[in-house]
């Protein structure tokens, strides 16, 4: 029943004095302690700006300070934090802060080549004859100090909550919460197409961030590296909260994933854990520099997000010293995790499945019919209990679609061992049918990556006229390497069914993603698609 802010709230009480959070790249650090008290000083700033309980905050920034405050004076104040994406354009923006209805938003000045402010600006933010394009919007809180015309600084917003809390303006009485309501609008990964808003309780995750920080034995004395972005769950729950319900220190390498900044910051900060989704793990291992960091301060952290290579998992293991690395599968719409591997797992199922389903939650396997399959069949993926979303924001017929009898529907096909392990096989669309026979492309990717000269590999199906579909990859090669398509093919030639066997080849630098790190196969479809004519 607790709120976010109540976990925050206490790990203030039991552990003020013990690092709370680290930003390496600004140089900001904090305790708990202090912690709290900035996020009481940005909740009285914003209630000062109007924001009431259950008013849309938009953020749209980058990993930064503000948005650590930003999260929990928010849930301090009961209003809902809309996260917005830090790779939106224009449009995409327009779209999410109308659709949410953000009031206040806060939002950096910029990130990577976007220029935030000006397309703020070109929206109509600052210009109050121009036509409003963004109709709810009242206030931008842009982060740092400086100043923009018809925007508020972060500073001045800190400032005056300060001012208002020492002449003894009280925030909103505790009470007030309710760990039903909901604190949170998170948009999905677009890994598929456009993302779609979650809308999420305090009861959904932040029983999951416990759960989740019992599956690695997480502390007080855990310190974990955090490259993952906060915007996204598995920062802003995964990372973020599983650390605040236990007392365990946020280290923030940078503003995005950068492999070497984050090695750096694990041996600098001598941290016990690491999230990663796979790609940024193999950014890491295949580093130039990978070998001149001390990382056996490691023990575990978090791999999920996308099929985790077998592989991989293992070089975790050995390399980084992981040997606790755990896997977690989950959505952004429950929450996110269902399922994760402990500790005490025994390894084979920590390195070849998603772990078993987490205290609390249901789960079953349907074929197309709605039937549940017997124990080791493929089916898709359902999950139900207190992880489950409210639904999409402002769209219930997409929620009734997909959320059926308290069941999510989660569109991952998947199968179940007797112990129940859980084996993601991958998305129910991106299964390839060729010639009428079912392709698993994660099977295939799996395969590939055995190949001595692979670093990453994606496997999708293209429209065929001959066959519906055929198999296609799209391979980065490790470092230096070159390797062609004749060995490849003979690679899999000796080892896996012809049909299995990919009829395009294709080598390149680097695989179009998501801000969160995921391959986006449907863009590489497209690409494809038009190569092919
Ligand atoms: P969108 O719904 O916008 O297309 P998305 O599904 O990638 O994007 P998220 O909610 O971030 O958005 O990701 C959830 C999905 O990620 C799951 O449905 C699943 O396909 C995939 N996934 C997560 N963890 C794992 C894992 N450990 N193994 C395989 N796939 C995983
Ligand atoms: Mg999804």
């Amino acid at each position: 029943t607790a709120t976010i802010f109540d976990v925050l709230a206490r790990s203030a009480q039991r552990y003020p004095h013990r690092d709370a959070a680290i930003f390496s790249q600004v140089g900001w650090r904090c305790t708990w302690v202090e912690l709290l008290q900035e996020v009481e000083a940005c909740a009285a700033g914003l209630q000062a700006l109007g924001v009431r309980q259950g008013d849309r905050v938009g953020i749209w920034a980058p990993n930064r300070p503000e948005w650590l405050l930003t999260q929990f004076a928010t849930a301090r104040l009961g209003a809902i934090l809309v996260n917005i994406n830090p790779a939106y354009r224009l449009a995409e923006l327009e779209y999410a802060l109308n659709k949410a209805g953000v009031s206040v938003l806060v939002s950096a000045a910029a990130f990577k080549s976007s220029n935030y402010l000006g397309m703020l600006q070109n929206l109509g933010v600052g210009h109050p004859e121009a036509p409003q394009r963004l109709p709810q919007l009242r206030q931008v809180i842009r982060m740092g100090h400086e100043a923009t015309a018809g925007m508020l600084n972060w500073e001045q917003v800190m400032a005056q909550g300060q001012r208002a809390l020492a002449a003894g303006q009280a925030l909103p009485p505790l009470e007030a919460l309710n760990c039903h309501q909901a604190i949170n609008i998170q948009f999905t990964s677009g890994t598929t197409g456009a993302p779609k808003g979650a809308t999420l309780t305090h009861h959904n995750i932040v029983n999951n961030a416990m759960a989740v920080a019992d599956c690695m034995r997480f502390s007080e004395l855990d310190r974990l590296c955090i490259p993952v972005p906060l915007y996204h769950c598995f920062g802003m729950v995964l990372a973020v909260l599983a650390c605040t319900v236990r007392g365990a220190a946020m280290v923030f390498p940078g503003e995005g994933f950068e492999p070497r900044d984050t090695l750096a910051a694990v041996q600098a900060e001598r941290c016990t854990a690491l999230h990663g989704v796979p790609t940024m793990f193999i950014a890491e291992l295949d580093h130039p520099d990978f070998s001149q960091f001390d990382l056996r301060s490691l023990r575990t952290g978090i791999m999920a997000g996308a099929p985790c290579p077998i592989e991989v998992m293992r070089r975790v293991q050995a390399e980084m010293h992981m040997t606790e690395v755990t896997i977690a599968y989950g959505m952004t719409e429950t929450s996110p995790v269902s399922f994760q591997s402990a500790t005490d797992d025994p390894l084979d199922k920590r390195v070849t499945t998603v772990g078993r389903v987490l205290p609390h939650l249901e789960v079953k396997i349907v074929d197309d019919q709605g039937r549940i399959v017997p124990v080791g069949q493929k089916g898709e993926l359902c999950t139900k209990g207190y992880s489950v979303m409210q639904g999409y924001w402002d769209d219930p017929e997409r929620t009734a679609d997909t959320v059926r009898d308290g069941w999510m529907h989660t569109g991952d096909l998947a199968t179940l061992d007797e112990q129940g392990y859980c084996n993601i096989v991958g998305r129910v669309k991106d299964m390839v049918i060729r010639g009428g026979e079912n392709i698993y492309p994660r099977e295939v990717e799996e395969f590939l990556f055995r190949h001595p000269k692979v670093a990453a590999v994606q496997v999708f199906g293209v429209p065929d006229e001959r066959y519906g579909e055929e198999l296609c990859t799209w391979i980065i090669t490790k470092p230096g390497v070159a390797c062609t398509e004749d060995e490849i093919r003979a690679f899999c030639r000796e080892n896996i069914a012809h049909y299995k066997v990919p009829r395009y080849i294709r080598f390149v630098d680097e695989l179009p993603i998501t801000v969160t790190g995921k391959p986006q196969k449907f863009v590489m479809r497209e690409l494809m698609m038009r190569e092919l004519g």
